[in-house]
């Protein structure tokens, strides 16, 4: 029996794409073995490794000045990568902090060069609560590159419209809401995303930037750091992470399927708009911290009146079949995170529960 899945990443996948894998796993197509059993230069993996960057590029109209790259490792890797590719030493970079992974990144950054806070939300208690206004980033325009994190995972928090940034390249982790809906890449220069929340297994990270961009990285650092060198062999300098860009094709096969990301945006604004509804029904019991313009439909948080109502919430709703509802170690709390493969139905059923838990333990 499947429970419906809550967790933060690594989190729940789309039953068909893992349905997929499964019927998949012994004999990938009739070649008597597993797809991740192929090399990374056979036929059958570069079918799958073109299908995955060609329904991406498909189904986000990634722009022909764009190139999407599969990276093996994780966002963190991207935290520093970014900064040792686009970072000229002792140059100025800005961060838009309005997290812990902002605040990573920033961290990451300073091996390299002079990271700048352009904006910074932190608020009492090193929480944050919500994102900069336009009028409130002190952006540099000699900084070699605007970073941004477009959904605080762990505060949830949100950009809706990204910020104005002028002609400073603009980078993104997007790690935690990449795919959510269809957006204009061409504002970015540079965008990542892990791909363990919204797009499939950990272990590859999906880049995509400005084909430019890519070429101008350092060239004084190791060939396997640079993006160039990646750029220039498709993802296939090194061994990528084959069997976790596969399952990212499943998962994309799927949005396809469903009415691709005009239709994911729709269910994902109608998870939000009935999980949102049930916390300000009872504003007194689910307190949540984020102001409402920076609300992320992706990772809801609150919290209720004791840290002991809040270990009965996650195990009441446990005992019904709904897990990983606990808020990040850092922050406390509950958190909803709503990801494509929750479904609405999924959340309606953890709205009810919230109604009843009000009821009976308000
Ligand atoms: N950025 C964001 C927005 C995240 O949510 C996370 C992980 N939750 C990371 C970066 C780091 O990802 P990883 O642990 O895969 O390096």
């Amino acid at each position: 029996m499947r429970v419906i899945n809550f967790n933060p990443g690594p989190a729940s996948l789309p039953l068909p794409a893992l349905e997929r894998a499964r019927d998949e796993l012994l004999d990938f197509q009739g070649s008597g073995m597993s797809v991740m059993e192929h090399s990374h230069r056979s036929l059958e993996y570069m079918a799958v490794h073109e299908a995955t960057l060609s329904l991406m590029a498909r189904l986000l109209e990634v722009p022909p000045t764009h190139q999407i790259l599969f990276m093996a490792g994780s966002a963190s890797h991207q935290f520093a990568q970014v900064p040792m590719n686009f970072l000229p030493s002792g140059a100025s970079a800005d961060y838009l902090m309005t997290g812990v992974w902002s605040e990573k990144a920033f961290d990451e950054a300073k091996y390299y060069g002079a990271p700048r806070m352009a904006a910074s939300m932190v608020g009492p208690d090193k929480r944050y609560t919500r994102i900069p206004r336009q009028d409130e980033l002190r952006l540099d325009p000699k900084a070699a590159y605007v970073h941004l994190t477009s959904n605080n995972t762990i505060f949830g928090t949100q950009w809706h419209d990204f910020p104005e940034v002028g002609s400073v390249p603009l980078v993104a982790d997007m790690s935690s809401d990449f795919l959510w809906r269809k957006f204009d890449v061409r504002p970015f220069r540079f965008i990542y995303a892990g791909a363990q929340k919204n797009l499939g297994p950990s272990g590859v990270t999906v880049v995509i930037a400005d084909k430019d961009y890519l070429a101008s990285g350092r060239k004084d650092i190791p060939k396997i750091f640079r993006y160039s060198t990646h750029a220039e062999n498709n993802s296939l300098y090194n061994t990528p992470p084959s069997f976790a860009v596969y399952l990212v094709r499943n998962v994309l096969e799927w949005i396809d399927s469903v009415g691709g990301l005009p239709r994911l945006e729709q269910w994902n604004r109608e998870k939000a708009a009935l999980l949102y509804g049930a916390v300000d029904r009872h504003p007194d019991f689910y307190r949540a911290p984020v102001e409402r313009e920076s609300r992320s439909v992706m990772n809801a948080v609150f919290q209720l009146p004791t840290e002991a109502l809040e270990a009965a919430f996650v195990a009441d709703a446990k005992q019904q079949g709904m897990v990983g509802l606990k808020g990040h170690r850092t922050a406390g709390g509950i958190r909803v995170s709503m990801y494509n493969a929750v479904s609405v139905e999924n959340v309606r059923t953890l709205v009810a529960f919230m109604d009843h838990f009000v009821k009976t333990r308000g």
